[in-house]
This record gives structure tokens, sequence and C-alpha cells, in this order.
């Protein structure tokens, strides 16, 4: 059989990792190197070659977004549709899974996703039933004990409280906010990770249903799952079977979340007979570009270590802008974005990368002001606007009445004339009874105990919900989503709102019709999990809406630049990049500068960001910054002073960095292929595998930073080459 459409633009390696026998295969290899290439590959391949169905496959990515991309690759290779193959996230999956066995799951059939705001809000709940100070007890700090609980696989019965007060008051909270969850069918993300791993645990019968279904299992951006994810894998496959995993312990990056990088050198233990195949060379970037980002992750001491290199030339510098502050650091990029599109570049090929959230809003600004539309992946910003939230509680409320956050919000927005008194009296009857909010409503009024205008606002307040489904059920879900935003109230709310945010909020909730339109036409079922016969879009949108918030800015198909934070940019790519805010404070992040293993991890996702770039990278620094309401002058990004001078220009003279690693290794980073030739002098004749002959015609700095200019006349002229990093024989 003709396979060579499958192999032909791979290399070796590449080749090798493709067609590899069946079995536990990892493949380790940097940037760039073409590991979901060839974890797609795998994927046509297994099905030409191995004669599996889509249907015994399952391939886990990064986002939802790289999973569509993907399964589009694959159905143009094959030339058909791949119904039955499940590709997605670790998140997705795993909702998928509980959708389909709810009861096996012990949940109800309506249960709701919890983004973390909803999260952080029933913690708060809890903590006020538990009669405990906020300050004592931060939110946040119990937010974070729960989801590493449910990470490392430990309900609260697991959980060994050691002897400190602290310790077991975390865990009286996570106790309790458990049984809140359960009662009112409520799941946050761990608890899908979770739910899903006790499913196959603890149902046999199920999970050898799986097993026998998915012989194919296949993992890319490995080196960032944590624990239960990696369980998760191992219970599947049996710790055997058709397992390949790609992955880069350099771009480990959420080590913060939980993810474990030792998971990839585990995995040659926990599956036997595991095959390493590496791979090294970069087909992405630049010279300049490969050669600074090794330089840079050179500096941090946990790595496994790994060759890579490139046989593209050095192409530009790397320019570094020393903004006077933020606005001019804005100003400037979108002004070379500006200069791009008019040489005759794509707004969508120019990408703004930054390590916080926050940092976006003054390019959104700027963007605006320049009529230049962008778009924010992954951000939580539309969906976490108040109004949007408001209307989400209604349309969960719709689909689960026992969402006790939902109601507490809806119950409220707009004002009904039901008072904190009423409302405690709800929270009091529930928890006695242990029963929903929307149960303990109900049987108050038939008691009869609410005051006369109590009892009639509430019973006003149930009345709408029960109408609101009841008359919506039948409708596509955009016009379902708009009548109940129209008769929810919230729409006249703020139409009669007398401040300037009305008419602006309106419009988020129009926009939020849109969205639930967009999400029909342009959702597949198989990825979001829904029965494709009878889909239940509402649950399905209101799970995306949780899951994936943001990304609304632009139209679909319109071109323009891509604003994300260096997290969400893993394992993208684009022709044009801009790292912006490199500075002390901001990146490395204020609290990770002190403490080695987090500035590892910093430096890691520096990384992740210079190996975005395909050929022209732009980084920048504000000498000035407010930020967060605060004015402050930032010593530039220690990472800019670790990337040599020979791969950069400055487009403005500027400071050097003031803070150097204690730890930076005292000699250069060590090259990654080819050796320091001896004495490269002025026309000399030299070899290079891919430019043929050429002749040296100046050479500049010494050892490991020596760049040579040279000509290659048969190959488009004279090229600056570092011999360090580039292979060249004398002739
Ligand atoms: P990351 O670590 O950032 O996730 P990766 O290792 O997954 O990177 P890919 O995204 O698969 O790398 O590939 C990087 C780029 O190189 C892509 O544009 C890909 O199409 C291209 N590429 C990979 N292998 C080859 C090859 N053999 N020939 C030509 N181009 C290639
Ligand atoms: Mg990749």
């Amino acid at each position: 059989m003709d396979v060579s459409w499958i192999l032909n633009d791979l290399n070796e390696p590449q080749r090798a990792a493709v067609t590899a026998p069946l079995g536990p295969l990892r493949v380790l290899a940097g940037a760039g190197s073409g590991k979901t290439r060839v974890l797609t590959r795998r994927i046509a391949w297994l099905m030409a070659m191995e004669n599996a169905s889509p249907w015994s496959i399952l391939s886990v990515t990064f986002t939802n977004k790289a999973a569509a991309e993907m399964r589009g690759r694959v159905e143009a290779m094959l030339e058909h549709p791949l119904g039955g193959l499940w590709i997605g996230t670790f998140h997705g999956i795993a909702h998928r899974l509980l959708r389909q066995h709810w009861q096996e799951a012990r949940l109800p059939r309506s249960f709701q996703v919890l983004d973390s705001s909803d999260q952080t809000r029933l913690v708060k709940r809890v903590l006020r039933d538990l009669n405990l100070d906020d300050k004592k007890w931060p939110p946040q700090s119990a937010t974070h004990f729960i989801n590493r609980c449910k990470d490392d696989l430990q309900r609260p019965a697991d959980v060994i409280a050691d002897q400190k007060p602290a310790q077991r008051q975390y865990l009286n909270i996570y106790t309790l906010y458990q049984q809140e969850c359960d009662r009112s069918g409520l799941v946050d993300f761990g608890e899908l990770l979770l739910r899903a791993y006790e499913l196959w645990r603890d149902h046999p019968d199920l999970l050898t249903h799986y097993r026998e279904r998915f012989q194919h299992l296949l993992v890319d951006e490995f080196q960032d799952t944590n624990t239960i994810q990696y369980q998760w894998v191992r219970l599947l496959s049996g710790g055997q079977g058709d397992v390949f995993v790609v992955g880069d312990d350099d771009q480990c990056v959420y080590g913060f979340r939980g993810s474990k990088v030792e998971n990839i050198q585990r995995f040659a233990d926990d599956f036997p007979g595991a095959q390493t195949l590496r791979l090294e060379q970069n087909y992405r970037s630049t010279g300049a570009i490969l050669h600074a980002a090794n330089a840079l992750i050179a500096h941090n001491t946990a790595r496994l270590g790994k060759n890579l290199w490139t046989d593209a030339g050095l192409g530009e510098p790397i320019q570094i802008y020393a903004a006077y502050t933020e606005t001019d650091e804005a100003r400037f990029v979108v002004e070379r974005i500006r200069q791009w599109v008019e040489a005759g570049g794509k707004r969508r090929e120019a990408a703004i990368l930054y390590r916080s959230n926050a940092q976006s809003r003054i390019f959104e600004e700027t963007l605006i002001s320049a009529a230049m539309p962008y778009r924010i992946y992954g951000g939580l910003r539309f969906f976490e606007r108040a109004e949007i939230k408001d209307a989400l509680a209604y349309l969960r409320l719709v689909a689960n009445r026992h969402d006790d956050p939902s109601f507490e919000r809806a119950v409220s927005t707009p004002p009904r004339g039901i008072g904190e008194r009423t409302l405690d009296l709800l929270r009091n009857t529930a928890r006695t009874a242990n029963s929903s909010l929307w149960q303990a409503a109900g049987s108050l009024l038939t008691a009869g105990v609410l005051g006369g205008r109590a009892a009639h606002a509430v019973r006003t307040f149930i009345n709408l919900i029960e109408a609101l489904d009841h008359e919506s059920r039948r409708l596509l879900l955009p016009d379902r989503v708009a009548q109940i935003i129209a008769l929810s109230g919230l729409r006249d709310m703020h139409e009669e709102s007398k401040l300037d945010k009305g008419e602006m909020r309106i419009e988020n909730l129009e926009e939020l019709v849109s969205a639930s339109a967009g999400f029909v036409t342009q959702s597949d079922p198989v990825i979001i999990g829904v029965d494709p016969n009878e889909p239940d879009w509402l649950n399905a949108f209101l799970t995306q809406a949780a899951l994936e918030s943001g990304e609304r800015q632009a139209g679909p198909g319109e071109d323009c630049v891509q604003l994300m934070t260096l997290h969400m940019a893993k394992g993208l790519e684009f022709p044009l990049v801009f790292l912006v805010g490199w500075e002390e404070g901001l990146f490395p992040h204020g609290r990770s500068s002190t403490e080695e293993r987090q500035l590892e991890e910093e430096r890691r996702l520096a990384y992740v960001g210079v190996t975005r770039a395909q050929t022209r990278l732009y980084l920048s620094y504000a000498e000035s910054r407010r930020l967060y309401g605060q004015e402050n002058h930032p010593a530039p990004s220690r990472f800019v002073g670790e990337i040599p001078e020979e791969f950069i220009h400055d487009v403005r003279a500027r400071a050097k960095p003031r803070i150097r690693v204690a730890t930076a290794p005292t000699s250069p980073p060590k090259p990654v292929s080819g050796t320091v030739p001896a004495g490269l002098r002025p026309r000399q004749r030299v070899r290079h595998a891919k430019f043929g002959e050429g002749v040296v015609l100046k050479v500049e700095g010494e050892g490991y930073h020596t760049r040579a200019w040279i000509d290659f006349p048969k190959t488009g002229g004279p090229k600056w080459l570092i011999p360090a990093y580039t292979k060249l024989d004398i002739v």
C-alpha cells in the first residue's frame, strides 16, 4: 500500500515515531520539532496501516481548538469523516464520559460544570456556613487546597490530616464544599477528572468496555499532565497497549496547577517495554530565534537535556524595544503590526503574548483606536462580565433547579424584593433539610411560614423560572437564550439603568445570543460530547461557557491580531511574535523570582514564548508602567539578559538588565551542534550543508559567540551564521 502521503514530508526520526510498532512509546523533543505533526500522522498511520477504526482511537490535546484542527487534518488526509474518533482535552473527554454515564457516576442527569469563579463563590458560602473569617481563611487558599486534593485523587476521607489545625480546617471546608456540590449537582474542573477516574475504577465492566474499545491512546503536551491525568491514562491502558505520548520537559508550565514533569520520566517505569524516541531538528524558527531560546533555557538546571538545531539561516536578529511607558510599548507594537500588514502580511500572523491577563487591556485599547481587529484567546473576559454571569445563572437554573450558586445570583438580580432575612431563612432551611435552595423555597411556601410580601416574591421567582423553562423548551438554542434573557428582566434592568454602562451591558447580552448561535453552527457534536441525534445544546453551551471563555471579540473568519497569555500560546506558532512586559516583577512574575523552582517554571514560559516565533520576534519592556492602578519603575527582566547579544538588535539604546540569576551557569550555554572552528578568517572558503560553498566576508565576536558574515553566491548571497551552532567545513 502506498503510504507516501503520510510519510513523505517527515524526517527519519519522525518517520520512525509514526511507524513504530504498537506499544508504549514516548517522543521526547524540543519546541517546533514536529511532535504534534508526528502525533497527527500517527493517527492516520494507525487507520491506514494497522486497520484501526476511528472508534478505537482516543487522542488528548491541549485545547479544544487544537482538537478540532487535528481532526480536520486527519480527515483531510484520509478523505473521510472520523465520526467515532474521540479527540479533545482531558476535561472535555471526562465531561463526555460523565454525560454518558451520569448514573454510574452518581450524578444528576443535568449536572452543571462550575467555572473557577463559581467555585470561589461556593467556597465563600461554605466559609460563611462554617462561621469562618475569610481574612484568616482566604477563599483562594481553600480553593487551592480542594483542587490540589482532587488532582491527587483524594476525597476528603482520603486526606490524612496531620496535626496542624489549619490543615484540619481546610479539610472541613473541603468536606462541606463537596457535600454542597453533590447536593446541587455541580461539578468543578478537578471533579470532572476525579469522577471520570472513579467511574472506571469502580465499574470494572465499564473499564473493560473502554479498554477494549480504545486500543490506541495518544497524548500531546504530555509534560503538563498532572497526577490524576497520568493515572487516568494508566488505568485506561492497563499500563500497556498502544500508548503514544509526546512532550517536552522544557515546556512544562503548569507546575503551579499540579502538572508533573516527572510523568514523562515515570512513563518508562510504569509502561514496561516503553520505547523512547527523540526529534532534534526544529522546523519552526529561524536560527537566531532558536539559538536564543536554547541559550535562555540553558540557564535552567532541572532539565532532561536535548539537542535542537535548525538548518534554517540565522534570519533577522531579535529586536528589543525599551519602551518609556506601557502606552508607548503598546503603540510600538501596534505600529509594527501595521507595517507588517502594509508589507503584505496578515494580521492573524501577528501574536501579542503576555504573562498576565491584566496586561491585555492596554493593547486592546490601542488596537481598538487603531481600528485593528483583534481576538483574545482563552481569557475569561467575556464570560466573566457581570451581566453575562447573570444571564448564565438563569440559563443554568433552567437547566438544573438545584444549582444553588445560580439560584443565589438569579434570585437577587434584578432585585425582586427578596431580602437578606428571607435568603438566610432559605439557606438555613436548605442546610437543615440537606436540600437545594430551590427545594427549600418550595417547602417554605407550602408550610406557609413566609410573610405575605416575601412569600409573594419567592413564589413569583419560582413561577418565573418554571415559565422560562416551559416556554422556551421547544425553541432553538439562540432563540431560547434570547427569550430567557428578555423574560428574566435583565434586559429591562439595564435599559432603565441610568449608568452609561447599561448600553454596553445590553450589547454584551446580545453578544451572548450570538455566541450561542455561533456555538450551534460551529460545534462538532462529537467533540463537545452531545448526542448528535438528540443534542442537548443548552447544557453543552453552558459547559462550553464554563470551560472556554472569551474568544468573541472578532468574528470567527475575520483576519485579526492574536492576543493571549504565554500559557495559552503553548503548541501554537506565528510568523510575527511580540513578547511584551519583560520586566522583573511582571515576568518573572513577582512571587516567582525568589524561589528557584518557580523561577525555572517562569523561564520555561519564556522559552515557550520565544519558540512560538517563526520569522520575526520582538521583545519589549517598559521603563515605567502603570498596572493594577499603580505606577512602577521596573528593571528589565533578567531573561532579556540571558539572550546572547549576538542575536539581538536594540531598537532604542537601553539599560542592561540589572538582575542576574545566582545559579546561571558561568560558562556560555553549550552549543547545540557543530563546533567552534578555530581561526575562521575573512576570505576563507567554507561549505554549509544547505547553502553550499561560501566565502567568509567578516568575523565578529569570539569563542561560542563568534558570528560570521558569509557569502553563498549560489544560494541567495551573504548570511550571518554562528559557527558554534551550524556545521561549517573549511574547504
Ligand atoms: P511545540 O513543542 O511547540 O508543540 P511541536 O514539536 O509540536 O512544537 P509542530 O507544531 O508539530 O512541533 O511542528 C512545528 C512546525 O514545523 C510546524 O509548522 C510543522 O508543520 C513543521 N514541521 C514539522 N516537521 C516538519 C518536516 N519534517 N518538514 C517540514 N516542516 C515540518
Ligand atoms: Mg506541539
